[in-house]
């Protein structure tokens, strides 16, 4: 029979659970690592373990913080916001759950892009990609130009997974290819460049998208390594993606030597 005080701390180690963060003020500052005890409830996520800190920033040995800065916005899988790294591996803190984390959890910020503070990064290098590659469709919006071009089925059903992309980060996060020494533009950029010249209006610009991804830092860089289908939140085969685009941009390449600088189809420049 257990003395009344050992079953506290029974109940206690076992309705506790243990959060180790990898903290920072600012980019040029020591990292120090905190460690916070946190109580147990039903259906709690990463983000409820950051809001619990917030609420008591005390460490585990009782010292006192500050409230853990990170980035979240929607808490549905849907805005991207609160991508970090969770026990090593990089995914959205609002679909963590504790109660299927191995404890202690860890918690570190993405390592692809430049710190801001604590658990949140700069993401501006995907949406500067994004643009790079012209990924939009152009549209005159000055005046009614009535019902979109259809879309059939078959090619519907391929291009909604690729508009899932929440532009976490992610695939950028796990991918060796994306370093301080390349400036390889990620899965998620291919992918996107793909759905849009799948797109009925933006098909009409796809070689400009193609060439912006035969420079440096395009298609040319990936080495295939396959990590980033692995964790995307979302289930986009960007294998499938990468694959797709390589073929697209050999056979932009064999038409703009065949026909010229001048003849490629849809080469211009795609307007804003
Ligand atoms: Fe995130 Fe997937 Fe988009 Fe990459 S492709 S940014 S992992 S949603």
């Amino acid at each position: 029979m257990p003395c009344p005080a050992s079953a506290q701390e029974n109940d206690m180690a076992e309705n506790t659970f243990i959060v180790r963060i990898k903290r920072q003020q600012r980019p040029d500052e020591a990292v120090r690592w905190e460690e916070y005890e946190l109580r147990r409830r039903p259906h709690m996520n990463i983000i409820t373990c950051l809001r619990d800190i917030a609420e008591k920033p005390y460490t585990r040995d009782g010292r006192e913080s500050t409230p853990v800065s990170y980035d979240a916005n929607c808490l549905e899988e849907v805005c991207g916001a609160c991508a970090m790294v969770i026990n090593g591996q990089p995914r959205q803190a609002c679909s963590a759950l504790v109660d299927t984390l191995e404890k202690p959890i860890r918690l570190e910020p993405l390592t692809k892009f430049p710190l801001v503070r604590d658990l949140v990064v700069d993401r501006t290098h995907m949406f500067e990609s994004l643009k790079r590659t012209k990924c939009w469709i152009p549209i005159d919006g000055t005046y009614d130009l009535g019902a979109g071009p259809r879309m059939a089925p078959a090619k519907q059903e391929v291009a909604y997974p690729l508009s899932r992309c929440i532009t976490c980060g992610n695939c950028l996060e796990i991918c060796p290819k994306v370093n301080q020494h390349t400036q390889f533009v990620g899965a998620a950029i291919i992918s996107q460049v793909r759905l849009f010249n799948m797109h009925p209006t933006g098909e009409m610009h796809a070689a400009a998208r193609l060439e912006a991804l035969m420079g440096p830092g395009g298609i040319e860089d990936c080495d295939n390594a396959q990590n980033c289908v692995k964790v995307c939140p979302k289930g986009i085969p960007l294998t499938e993606s990468i694959a797709a685009i390589n073929g697209q941009v050999i056979v932009h390449a064999i038409k703009s030597w065949l026909f010229g600088e001048g003849q490629r189809p849809g080469a211009g420049e795609v307007p804003e």
